[in-house]
């Protein structure tokens, strides 16, 4: 469930990452909820993957259906099923699909946003003619989520391929971005799967190449949900509650007049301003609820985590001028309050909106970096997982037992891989041959 104020903060999220993917070539379609059981299973790797998380619709009214129907956890049999019929020769590729949606996977143990039983999220799926071209569509869509978390979450990412053992039921290779919450637990916040041929053989979707052949097409699909929006709370958060940034705030800037008696003038000013900065694109909200303080208003806000808070009394007024309150600077903090003319209101906002915004990310930044921890000391390394101290990143032999072993006796996993600058290193956590660079951590 979303009540609006939280809808909202979705609703920023979702326009924000749709002009990215239309920007990028792709269209949105809808396909259906429910998916007949022997479609599912003709993928084995993915319905072996799924099959713990799936939920099954099994009467229609008082009748038994003769077959199952699965409510989706995710779309790859559906979509594949249509595109089979699409698809028919090499002009038809390739075929660039997004959907928003809601999905469902069997969890017991929930979590508000991280996990959920029904949640919101987008998936991409895509077709291609060649194995380069899907490659390159995989790597561009986990470019635009680091894109967008960087730049509108202001949540700093670590982007690459996910281990064997962490990879998509029935993916060649699957992409993430990762994130470091707080509490030194890792959130994968993204991910892109280049599918290889593993969907299309399985759907049989072929198409005749342009030297006549019939050739299965090579497929990748791509996914955020509605976890983004736990990161962003979790990550921004502080001991009074939210801090959005201005790029996801339904609400980016709160007017609270400060009513004393008779204050009709007053309260038009505010109006006027109001649709000032309305008409300069800024979301804003005047609060002239009468039947509460203005201290209560500014703390009701400030736990909602609007970025800016502008104050008007009658001194104000007779100052031409408000005084403005930055969300992400706690009291007595330089500029934490400034007295702003009216003439200069909205390009001082704007100026504020953008500060706050890379404000925001410097913090997260120098969070992640400061809890980023290279190691090449076994007993050091088990310690900081064990402790979840962040992303420990070691020099790694990239073998499921060694990910096995470490996962048992500390919690923690790779998160994602990169390439290894340096030869001749050992594994960290094993002692064998390390061929990559892999970051541990334990994760949501
Ligand atoms: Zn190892």
């Amino acid at each position: 469930m979303l009540r609006p104020y939280g809808f909202g903060i979705w609703e920023l999220l979702q326009a924000e990452l749709d002009r990215r993917f239309k920007q990028t070539g792709h269209q949105n379609a809808y396909f259906p909820l429910l998916i007949p059981e022997s479609l599912l299973a003709r993928e084995a790797e993915h319905v072996e993957g799924f099959m713990p998380e799936v939920a099954w619709v099994t009467h229609g009214g008082k009748e038994a259906l003769t077959e199952r129907l699965a409510i989706r956890p995710t779309s790859e049999v559906i979509i594949g099923v249509m595109y089979a019929e699409w698809i028919q020769s090499y002009r038809d590729l390739p075929i660039l699909i997004n959907q928003w949606c809601n999905v469902v996977r069997w969890e017991k143990a929930t979590r508000p946003f991280l996990r959920t039983m029904e949640f919101l999220w987008q998936e991409g799926h895509t077709a291609h003619a060649t194995r380069d071209e899907a490659a390159a569509e995989a790597a561009q869509m986990l470019g635009v989520y680091r894109d967008f978390a960087e730049n509108v979450a202001a949540i700093p990412v670590y982007a690459g391929e996910k281990s064997a053992s962490e990879r998509f039921a029935g993916a060649l290779h699957t992409y993430s971005i990762e994130a470091l919450m707080p509490d030194g637990k890792a959130l994968q916040a993204g991910t892109s799967h280049e599918l290889g041929q593993n969907f299309s053989k399985a759907y049989d979707i072929t198409f005749a190449d342009t030297d006549q052949q019939i050739k299965h097409v090579w497929t990748t699909s791509w996914g955020v949900s509605w976890r983004m929006l736990g990161a962003l709370i979790m990550l921004h958060g502080d001991d009074r509650g939210l801090r959005l940034p201005p790029r996801l705030a339904p609400i980016q800037v709160v007017i609270v007049p400060i009513l004393k008696g008779e204050s009709a003038a007053l309260l038009d000013r505010a109006r006027e301003i109001a649709a000032a900065l309305r008409g300069a694109g800024v979301r804003v909200k005047l609060d002239d609820r009468d039947n509460y303080s203005p201290g209560y208003k500014y703390s009701d806000w400030e736990m909602r985590g609007v970025p800016l808070r502008l104050e008007i009394g009658e001194r104000d007024m007779a100052a031409s001028q408000v005084m403005l309150v930055r969300r992400d600077k706690n009291k007595g903090e330089e500029g934490a309050k400034v007295a702003v003319a009216f003439s200069e209101l909205v390009p001082s906002i704007e100026a504020a909106l953008a500060a706050i915004q890379d404000g925001l990310y410097a913090q997260a930044k120098a969070f992640l970096e400061t809890h980023t921890l290279a190691t090449g000391d076994p007993a050091e390394f088990r310690r900081l997982c064990k402790e979840r101290a962040g992303m420990v990143d070691i020099p790694w032999c990239n073998r499921p037992e060694c990910e096995a072993e470490v996962k048992a006796a500390t919690s923690a996993t790779t998160r994602n891989l990169r390439p290894l600058a340096e030869q001749g290193l050992a594994c960290v956590a094993c002692g064998e041959p390390a061929v990559i660079r892999a970051f541990f951590a334990q994760s949501y």
